[in-house]
């Protein structure tokens, strides 16, 4: 359970922190949940858009969906975006929309009813100044279409901001496609600085989706990495210096990577490769208590949202493994949502080189911030990234009077 995971890790921060009753009241708890059952040709899915906190600006944060969706997933998943805004320094609070459902066994007709759906259920928790959502897994810029039409529709008038990862006709960014990957990539390229660690860099890749992909393909061209395994749901494949654009190919025409003409690795056996960096672009909880030992690599790059448990964390932590948290690694996304929601607000459009530069100055500062704690400290990254962001969200709470 997702949600577990976060209320051990808060009783530590409340311990270093000093925390009260009323402020680890205000983490634990959800501002507002909302539940709705839609129905596509017959069939009914359970569907959640839950707002974590709302202190720092309306709710911010992705839609997925997958088989393995639950209430406690999108808790969970709600709460890391709390963080995560909050460390970024973006004027958002914290959500996250998930609806129980395969989207492989369905049409593209049921996928767009599917996505028509959730918004007559949920259109009146969210909007540009409640809560703003974005793709996450198995959603992409085509069910953002299709969800901000349905919302306008029901509005009657344009609300581009309603969601972000929009196409670049319905007003997105282009910037938006890879944010997530080059945020990570960013921060990973100023960690190795840091480290002095020599090049080339090996890293292996569990994922291979939006985030795992296009990391892949950073990695690839700067010419200073050595990616030597890529997996996707279907299972690995293992190489030195594996040549990526082939691969993008191979994923883009046959479905996965386990097509590419490769040594096979199983999505096990990649969290244990002897490599310098471990890029998680999958899904949560993937190092857990029973394989953290295994690990060999020397840095971990949590693309993914939660793939580290509570206890690999400290099982990673006293083999000197670093762990770039989630919150800090792949907040690339969100930043770049937020220039998308700041543009439809604003009805502006901004250079793209300038919200490049905007996005990698963001990047380094709030990675400078929490390895600047890290280095001094016996905290682990995750513990000074959750320090960090949580000091943000209390001081607007006590800014409102609520604590
Ligand atoms: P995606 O749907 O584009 O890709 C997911 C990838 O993971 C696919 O390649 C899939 O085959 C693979 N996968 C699924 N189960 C797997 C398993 N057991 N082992 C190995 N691979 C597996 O999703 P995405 O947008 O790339 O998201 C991946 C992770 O990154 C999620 O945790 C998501 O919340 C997080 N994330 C994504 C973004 C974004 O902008 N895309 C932003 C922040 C966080």
């Amino acid at each position: 359970m997702v949600f577990e995971n976060i209320t051990k890790r808060l009783s530590v921060v409340e311990k270093d922190m000093n925390l009260n009753e009323k402020e680890m009241g205000l983490l634990l708890n959800h501002k507002k949940i909302s539940k709705a059952e839609l129905e596509v040709g017959g069939k009914k899915f359970s569907a959640w858009r839950i707002i974590h906190s709302d202190a720092l600006g309306p709710g911010k944060g992705g839609i997925r969906f997958h088989p393995n969706v639950s209430e406690n997933e999108v808790k969970a998943l709600s709460f890391w975006m709390s963080l995560k805004n909050s460390l970024a320094g973006i004027p958002f609070g914290g959500a996250k929309g998930g609806v129980i459902v395969n989207p492989k066994e369905m049409s593209k007709e049921e996928l767009e009813q599917l996505s028509r759906a959730f918004v007559r259920a949920f259109h009146e928790h969210i909007g540009q100044d409640k809560d703003v959502p974005a793709p996450d897994v198995y959603t992409n810029s085509q069910t953002m279409a299709w969800m901000l039409d349905e919302y306008e529709k029901i509005k009657g008038h344009h609300e581009p901001g309603f969601i972000t990862g929009k196409p670049l006709e319905l007003q997105g960014i282009a910037l938006r496609s890879d944010s997530t990957s080059k945020g990570g990539f960013i921060v990973l390229k100023e960690l190795i600085n840091k480290v002095n660690l020599s090049k080339p860099v090996s890293v292996a890749i569990q994922g291979f989706g939006n985030a795992g992909m296009n990391i892949a393909k950073m990695l690839f061209e700067d010419g200073g990495f050595n990616v030597v395994a890529v997996s996707d749901s279907k299972g690995g494949i293992f190489q030195d210096n594996l040549d990526i654009s082939e691969v993008i190919k191979v994923k883009q025409e046959k479905g996965t990577v386990t097509e590419f003409d490769a040594e096979k690795i199983s999505n096990e056996k990649i969290l244990e490769l002897d490599v310098d960096v471990l890029v998680l672009a999958a899904l949560e909880n993937q190092i857990t208590e029973s394989n953290a030992d295994k690990v060999r690599a020397k840095y971990i790059l949590e693309l993914a949202n939660g793939p580290v448990t509570f206890e690999a964390d400290s099982i990673l932590h006293k083999k000197k493994i670093v762990v770039v948290p989630d919150i800090l690694a792949n907040s690339g996304g969100v930043i770049v949502s937020y220039f998308e929601w700041s543009q439809n607000r604003a009805g502006n459009v901004l250079d793209e080189d300038y919200l490049k530069d905007k996005l990698e100055r963001m990047m380094k500062d709030s990675f400078s911030r929490v390895y600047s704690i890290f280095s001094k400290s016996e905290f682990d990254m995750r513990q000074a990234a959750y320090i960090l962001a949580i000091k943000r969200i209390l001081a607007a709470e006590k800014l409102r009077g609520n604590i």
